[in-house]
């Protein structure tokens, strides 16, 4: 069976997508999340794009023991060496270069012909090889690139030393069957392409990310780009959760597999769907709340008689955690760290020491524990945690109808401020007693609140977005008290943001 290498493109091309940018202690939670998941590869980012992307990918690169690093630059020497800068203290460095083939790339963005093209090529790919041993080169849509100029670019970067050879759908619009062929085409038609990796990269413009990235691992390619809930450009791209257990599932249909831990793919997809503040739709394949529940009255019926009737996944295999009440109040410590295990939480002897307590305090609030609790807690545990420049302490709401006011109360640098505001409701009112307190006029972007469990004593998780010019950060609360959770989650969100390095 051929292994199928997983590069993981959620802090690049996810994070360049609206509404994604991160925190550098929200990239280093979800790379750490991806090397224990077992990706292969983690794009961090495109060091030359910033300072702050720069520092991202270095911190990245320092953080990642097994999975190579790859940093995205264009075919320019600054851009070469600010990436190389970037990654060389990873264990395994890779520069990932890319140029545009399309002719309308080509006429239109580059101004320039294809034998220009091919030179540039040439002349990058062996300047990347005179630094790094494993050099990426990417043809931007590849998947409307005529085949002949396609053969003989992936000939001139294999030729000048290129390792990998990426063969992007851009602007997903290619088909399954055209993939197949364009993979087919190279792999007959290029001297030496039995010594480089040939991968995917394909946007689900379409819907068809993941469908034309499996045709193309049927046509001999090695290497699928993806990003965790599919997060990316426009609509996406292929879904790493999905890769994996279509690879996992019909293992006989590809002869291929990953070294991706699919029991930690829920919980590292509900971690990066926590870090940008987006709910997952209920039928998302795999990972979505209802992608393991049968409702008909006749699936039902099959499903008790033999789960294999409607059931090809089993949930436990994606750590996928079941609503049954499984802890109480006695529960010891060996008992929770064995669940936490099972799903997908690898936890240091410190960790447990460390969120126990937590937990415990949960129990005494809330009569029955669900494993949908204990994730909302581990994750507000194992998480980094940005520095609390200011911490809650204390607040006091009262509220009639359309009116109400909040006293909050702050804590920073041994000080405790306080302030009183009055709003539409108490938790506009307890906003805006944050902000008199910081003195930040940040803008709210988006505020949501849901219940991370089932049950009137459920936990709250709350979401706010707030901005400050370009910049979005996304904070988080969770408490079995909606004021609560959205006033921490407000808190959250102003120490990113008042920390954000652009
Ligand atoms: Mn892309």
């Amino acid at each position: 069976m051929n292994k199928i290498l997983i590069f993981d493109t959620t802090l690049r091309d996810g994070e360049q997508s609206p509404g994604c940018s991160m925190h550098l202690s929200e990239k280093l939670d979800i790379a750490e999340a991806l090397e224990a998941l077992g990706v292969d590869v983690i794009e961090a980012g495109f060091p030359a794009a910033s300072e702050g992307e720069f520092k991202a990918v270095q911190s990245i690169a320092a953080a990642c023991k097994n999975s190579a690093v790859a940093g995205l630059c264009r075919c320019k020497k600054e851009d070469i060496d600010k990436t190389y800068a970037a990654i060389k203290g990873a264990a395994h460095p890779r520069i990932h270069i890319f140029i545009a083939t399309s002719p309308v790339h080509l006429e239109r963005k580059l101004h320039i012909d294809q034998n220009r093209c091919l030179e540039i090529i040439d002349e990058y790919t062996r300047y990347a090889r005179s630094l790094a041993g494993d050099v990426q080169f990417s043809f931007e849509d590849a998947s409307r690139t005529p085949i002949d100029f396609l053969t003989k670019a992936t000939q001139t970067a294999v030729l000048a030393g290129a390792t990998t050879i990426n063969l992007p759908d851009t602007t997903g619009y290619a088909t399954p069957q055209e993939t197949y062929r364009m993979v087919d085409s190279i792999i007959n038609n290029v001297d030496g392409i039995e010594n480089v990796v040939l991968s995917m990269h394909c946007h689900n413009d379409l819907g068809m990310a993941v469908a034309n990235s499996l045709a193309g691992v049927a046509a001999g390619a090695r290497q699928v780009e993806c990003t965790v809930n599919g997060i990316g450009e426009r609509a996406g791209n292929a879904a790493l959760e999905e890769i994996v257990m279509a690879l996992k599932t019909r293992e006989n249909a590809f002869d291929a597999y990953t070294d991706v831990d699919s029991k930690k793919l829920y919980r590292t997809s509900r971690l990066v769907s926590s870090v940008i503040g987006v709910k997952l739709p209920p039928n998302k394949a795999i990972v979505g709340k209802n992608a393991f529940v049968h409702e008909s009255g006749i699936h039902q019926h099959g499903i008790m008689q033999d789960k294999a009737t409607y059931e090809i996944i089993n949930p436990e295999a994606v750590g996928m955690p079941q609503n049954e009440l499984l802890l109480g109040k006695h529960s010891g410590k060996h008992a929770f760290a064995q669940l936490a295990d099972e799903m997908g939480y690898s936890l240091t002897e410190e960790q447990i020491n460390a969120v126990f307590p937590a937990y415990k305090e949960l129990a005494d609030r809330k009569k029955e524990i669900t494993r949908a609790d204990i994730e909302a807690l581990l994750a507000g545990h194992t998480r980094r945690i940005v520095k609390r420049i200011y911490a809650l302490k204390d607040y006091e709401v009262s509220a009639y109808k359309n009116s109400a006011s909040a006293s909050v109360v702050l804590q920073t640098e041994g000080k405790t401020l306080s302030d009183k505001m009055s709003g539409d409701g108490p938790i506009d009112a307890g906003f805006k007693a944050i902000s008199a307190i910081t003195g930040q006029s940040f803008k709210l972007i988006d505020y949501q609140l849901h219940s991370v469990s089932e049950g009137k004593d459920a936990l709250g998780e709350a979401t706010v977005k707030l901005a400050d010019g370009d910049v979005q950060t996304t904070g988080k609360g969770i408490s079995t008290d909606v004021l609560e959770a959205s006033l921490l989650a407000y808190v959250d969100a102003t120490n990113k943001l008042l920390q954000y390095e652009a």
